[in-house]
């Protein structure tokens, strides 16, 4: 919509008029035939029609055009009223520059800056009141939705309605026990997951237990027979030991024998005579006759005869070399 052709000083030209709405234009658009609009006006009439309201052409938005530039100056250097004259503005100016002054204007009625302003007991309004921008400051000094911080230095904003029932201890007690309340729901909170936590960890331990039990019982069982191992062959060696102390003695025995029959060879040698009972043979046979001659042990199986032979422990008796071929 155009402005108000009662708001300009002086002659406005025919040509500088909306075809549509017969105000002075504004924001204007020229289409192909020259005839000029506002852009609101001729793209609301363009809705419904498709053609120029001054002379019937057709036309359409994208042949729509900026305003010629002479005609565009003309239009802005026109003189007009503030539209806040019926309140007392009292400027004129170019229409090029109205627009900043309404802006800024004075008279201008705008809503009272603590219009967001909430109170406790009526929380969906704030300040409604219209004011001249002229009288802001006033209202705003009596405004009851003016806020202030408590001269008592309790910290919180009190806004002007609700200055007489502001207690600052009530206030502060209000503000404790609302972050007591949360203190504990998040001490709540913490202790639950804590207990959760400490839950899972003991079943885990529990399992790690019972594992652990098992294996302490395998390593008991596998050191049980290990030890009865132990036993076994410590006893084994016992025995072994034994064995040999008593094949050592035997061993012993049977060298004094050697050694007699020995000395008994030599003795008849140096009689010359070859007599037909062989002495050493006697001594062999006392051998023979011995308990602790165990012929069967395998690992006795060898021994010096008087003979000078020595046959494996079965061969005995073996067929014995006369006692000429002794070492002396
Ligand atoms: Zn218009
Ligand atoms: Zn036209
Ligand atoms: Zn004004
Ligand atoms: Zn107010
Ligand atoms: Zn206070």
């Amino acid at each position: 919509m155009g402005y108000d052709i009662e708001r300009f000083v002086g002659y406005v030209n025919e040509g500088l008029l909306c075809s549509i709405c017969r105000d002075v234009l504004e924001d204007p658009l020229q289409a192909p035939c020259e005839h000029a609009f506002c852009t609101a006006c001729i793209h609301g009439w363009l809705v419904h029609h498709s053609n120029c309201p001054e002379d019937r052409q057709v036309i359409d938005v994208s042949l729509l055009r900026p305003l010629y530039r002479y005609m565009k100056n003309d239009l802005n250097r026109l003189q007009l009223h503030c539209r806040n004259r019926e309140y007392g503005c009292e400027m004129v100016c170019s229409l090029e520059s109205i627009d900043r002054h309404e802006r800024e204007c004075e008279y201008s009625q705008i809503p009272c800056s603590n219009a967001d302003a909430v109170l406790p007991c009526s929380p969906c309004s704030g300040c409604t009141v219209q004011i001249e921008r002229r009288n802001l400051d006033g209202h705003l000094a009596v405004c009851e939705y003016r806020s202030r911080e408590c001269p008592n230095g309790c910290g919180f904003t009190i806004l002007s309605a609700e200055d007489t029932q502001h207690n600052c201890v009530a206030e502060l007690r209000t503000e404790l026990e609302l972050l007591r309340s949360e203190m504990i729901c998040r001490v709540e909170e913490a202790k639950h997951e804590m207990e959760s936590r400490l839950d899972s960890q003991r079943r885990h331990m529990v399992q790690k237990e019972s594992i652990l039990q098992n294996e302490i019982e395998e390593l008991k069982s596998q050191m049980s027979r290990m030890m009865s191992d132990v036993r076994s062959l410590m006893a084994a060696e016992r025995q072994h030991r034994q064995e040999l102390e008593q094949a050592e003695l035997e061993k012993r025995e049977l060298m004094e024998l050697l050694k007699g029959l020995q000395k008994d060879c030599r003795l008849t040698t140096t009689e010359g005579s070859r007599k037909s009972n062989f002495r050493p043979l006697t001594r062999l046979e006392s051998v023979k006759r011995k308990p602790s001659w165990k012929r069967e042990s395998k690992e006795r199986e060898q021994v010096w005869c008087d003979c000078s032979f020595s046959p494996k422990a079965e061969m005995w008796p073996h067929q014995l070399v006369p006692p000429a071929s002794l070492p002396v």
